[in-house]
């Protein structure tokens, strides 16, 4: 997606601070942190959100999954993070390429 930010980024056309990447997904942070460690975990697929995944995406998906922990891990999270993935215009979400957040370094506010 040409005009896509996050494909952009993911293309190295716009600057980012890549503290991940590997050939299914890559990790960034966040330009306006919400907690001392906000990261943004990205397919390099474009996929707009969960529910723009298909059958065919399962393996990506899942290696997304398993590979949030290791990233978190890797940034010395090793007390707890949150996930966070909007989905949707009524969710807030912003950026239309799916995106994992993980916030943490500190104790975050409940839900
Ligand atoms: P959303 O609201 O779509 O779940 O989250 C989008 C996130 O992308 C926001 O937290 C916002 O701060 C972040 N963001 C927006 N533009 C940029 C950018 O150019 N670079 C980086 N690193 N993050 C961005
Ligand atoms: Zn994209």
């Amino acid at each position: 997606m040409s005009d896509c930010l996050f494909c952009k980024i993911k293309n190295s056309e716009i600057p980012a601070d890549v503290v991940y990447e590997d050939e299914h997904c890559l990790a960034f942070r966040d330009i306006q942190p919400k907690a001392a460690v906000h990261l943004l975990v990205i397919p390099r697929k474009h996929v707009e959100n969960l529910d723009d995944l298909t059958d065919d995406d399962s393996e990506m998906i899942s290696h997304i999954m398993l590979t949030i922990p290791r990233i978190a891990r890797q940034q010395g999270l090793v007390e707890g993070y949150r996930t966070v993935t909007n989905n949707g215009a009524m969710s807030g979400q912003e950026v239309y390429h799916l995106h994992f957040h993980i916030l943490g370094g500190g104790k975050i506010n409940p839900l």
